[in-house]
């Protein structure tokens, strides 16, 4: 399997053809190991899926092989000990490179399987996920519980924020600005408005994972010279909202918020996206916990996400969804390595939990 990593790490998968490159690869690997699969193609970009077993419950390992770019030296792998070097290496290369190795070895023997499994190679990751893991799910092709081989340490991410991003115009009247009181001043109006969305309901939600909401003053754009008072500001926002809280809800606080400030303040949705809310009391969640406690002999914590990755796509089907992978350090940074051993151990879960 390090072999594998190794190769797969080699592979300058920071562009859309170099992810493809990658993704061919590994669909190279899977034909010369006799597993069965399908290369799929969406807007330019390849994916791959594979099954095996059968049964009423499937199960999805989930891996992608884009990785955000990297200096010429990331993408030649290096080994230190225990300590893989180069860029993907944990975000997420050796997350895929367990899954083909796992899938490779329940191969072996499908009539052990207690599960239907299926393997989802996807090159859009790191860019949104949208058009490979999020074309997957469009397709139907999902399950009952998908792990998606992110690093976490070998820790157990259950659960991910959502995700609302908006633009609000707000309206004021120009004046000279010698006379600002014959004006409305939009930036004060933006400010005002700031300060007030910080006490409305929404931003007190809470859950075991998450003390609030956050709320991110993202972009800002107003005002053009010094002796005009401002009559437009916009404003963008990126709120991260908890499992369970109601996106549409948010919109309406804001809304109502902002209108009340002055009747032509407008709100603009960019994007919502769901928040992953995977219960701890999920006997997948519960039986991973468990085999993941024997092979790593400690207890793995369960904990949420801040940001989002590609489960949100399963689990915006009622699937749980949750982030897994083994133990590295530095992704997206210069220094990106992950611990060998833990790749291994990570090999080792999946095969017993697909049999489990
Ligand atoms: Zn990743």
């Amino acid at each position: 399997m390090i072999e594998l990593l190794k190769d797969l790490i080699s592979i300058k998968s920071d562009t859309l053809a170099g992810a493809n490159e990658a993704l061919q690869y590994c669909s190279e690997w899977l034909t010369k190991h006799s597993i069965t699969h399908e290369v799929l193609e969406n807007k330019g970009k390849l994916m791959l899926e594979a099954r095996i077993g059968s049964g009423d419950s499937t199960i999805i390992w989930n891996g992608h092989v884009d990785v955000v770019p990297g200096n010429e030296e990331q993408f030649i792998p290096r080994l230190e000990g225990d300590k893989l070097y180069g860029r993907g290496a944990a975000d997420m290369k050796a997350g895929v490179a367990a899954m083909m190795e796992a899938f490779r070895r329940i191969s072996e023997d499908p009539t052990s399987l207690s599960h239907c499994i299926l393997l989802h190679i996807v090159t859009d990751e790191e860019t949104g996920g949208m058009d490979t893991s999020g074309y997957l799910v469009e397709q139907g092709r999902t399950g009952d519980f998908v792990i998606c081989g992110e690093p976490t340490h070998l820790e157990l991410s259950i659960q991910s924020k959502g995700m609302v991003d908006l633009d609000i115009n707000f309206h004021g009247k120009a004046a000279h600005g010698s006379r600002p009181w014959q004006g409305v001043n939009a930036i004060e109006m933006a400010y005002d408005f700031h300060e007030k969305m910080q006490q409305l309901p929404f931003t007190k939600a809470n859950n075991e994972f998450y003390e609030s909401p956050s709320i991110n003053l993202a972009k800002i754009s107003a005002g053009n010279r010094y002796n005009v008072v401002p009559d437009c500001c916009e404003v963008s926002y990126d709120i991260r909202f908890v499992p369970g809280q109601d996106p549409e809800e948010i919109v309406k606080e804001l809304t109502e918020l902002a209108t009340s400030l002055h009747s032509k303040n407008e709100l603009e949705i960019y994007g919502i996206s769901p928040a992953v809310t995977t219960e701890r009391s999920s006997e997948y969640v519960q039986t991973l916990a468990k085999i993941t406690a024997d092979v790593r002999e400690t207890e793995p914590t369960i904990f949420g996400q801040h940001g989002a990755a590609d489960t949100r796509y399963y689990a915006e089907t009622g699937a749980g969804a949750i982030e897994f992978g083994p133990s590295g350090e530095d992704w997206h940074g210069p220094e990106e390595f992950v611990y060998v051993s833990s790749a291994l151990q990570f090999v080792e879960i999946l095969v017993r939990q697909a049999t489990t």
